[in-house]
């Protein structure tokens, strides 16, 4: 990171601050993140709902686009009752602020109320975030955008409390993969040793977050896995792996979507291939389709010139076409 861009994040931070010290305390509030939020969209938004509310705000609403549903895994995180669907956010808040949402249509039917606040801030860390939104919060070399809204909650003077660390904590762990990707810094560390002291339990966030499915999961798992394939030669020679569910697959085994997520941390072991590829059904000929990178390849140029974002190592788009097209299509940008 230059120095230019920690000065300008810290100007940002500095403007951030200013704009919620300057709202009365029952000044309309709206709080967005990404649709089909995972565990860091969820958790800095909660943790960030709750560190206003502890600062006196008392009209705070949080939400995200629909299907308006927080998946079964984060249903323990603190704060959800300041969750609202997404037809009853104000049209017009007096402040807006988006989390961990790498472009504008990640926010879906929201963005609208966004744009009419009086001042929305944007938290992120996706490097592919082409700056959006008034004040702009984004640090690319930030683990999790909670890193993000740590710092902010520090500016404004919240003090962590267990509702608080949960959430953050859980973001955190979430979007290291268990504090094992790249970005794992000691910034990362020493936050994660604060959130534990304010009452974060990593084993209780670990098993639930991490190492609970239904057995029909594995099943799930198995057919997955059991169309799995590898090119050593793909990728310019570094390998690539993929596979792919059916809808048929989710009605088979009566698994959720969401349950998908994981199945590319076990497909990225694949140490033949540098990187790894899972198609996951939306709708017929409709994929959200996760990358991987396990170092040697920018997998976010790939899925930014597919129509999607993310990070150096892991990043996503959505896919349209059958899964052999869709795979056809990630194997030309590999080269
Ligand atoms: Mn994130």
């Amino acid at each position: 990171m230059t120095v230019a861009a920690s000065t300008t994040f810290d100007v940002e931070l500095e403007r951030a601050a200013a704009a919620v010290r300057g709202l009365r305390r029952d000044a309309s509030v709206l709080l967005v993140c990404h649709v089909n939020p995972d565990g860091d969209a969820l958790g800095s938004m909660l943790g960030f709902a709750l560190g206003l509310r502890q600062l006196g705000f008392t009209n705070v609403v949080a939400t995200f686009p629909e299907p308006f549903e927080v998946a079964p895994v984060f249903s323990f995180l603190p704060g959800q009752e300041l969750l609202v669907s997404p037809s009853d956010a104000p049209a017009a808040p007096e402040l807006g602020v988006s989390f961990d949402a790498a472009s504008v249509n990640r926010l879906g039917e929201l963005a609208p109320a966004l744009r009419a606040s009086g001042d929305w801030i944007v938290l992120d860390h996706h490097a592919s975030n082409p700056g959006f939104g008034g004040v702009q919060l984004i640090d690319p070399t930030a683990a999790s955008t909670s890193v993000v809204a740590a710092r902010l909650l520090d500016a404004l003077g919240v003090k962590l409390d267990r509702q608080i660390a949960t959430n953050l904590y859980t973001a955190l762990t979430t979007d290291t993969g268990s504090f094992r990707h790249d970005l794992t810094t000691a910034e990362v560390h020493r936050l994660a040793a604060r959130l534990v002291d304010a009452g974060a339990r990593p084993a209780e966030v670990a098993l639930r977050v991490f190492d609970s499915r239904p057995f029909a999961a594995l099943g799930l798992l198995g057919a997955v896995l059991g169309r799995a394939e590898v090119d050593p030669a793909a990728a310019a020679g570094a390998g690539l792996v993929t596979a792919y569910a059916t809808p048929d697959d989710l009605t088979r085994y009566g698994q959720t979507p969401q349950v998908l997520e994981s199945f590319i941390d076990i497909l990225r072991t694949t140490e033949e291939a540098d990187v790894a590829c899972l198609l996951k059904p939306v709708a017929p000929d409709r994929w959200g389709v996760s990358l991987r990178s396990r170092g040697a390849t920018d997998v976010s140029a790939v899925a930014v010139a597919l129509g999607g974002g993310g990070h150096r190592l892991a990043a996503g788009f959505t896919g349209y076409g059958s899964a052999a097209e869709v795979l056809a299509a990630v194997r030309v940008r590999l080269g």
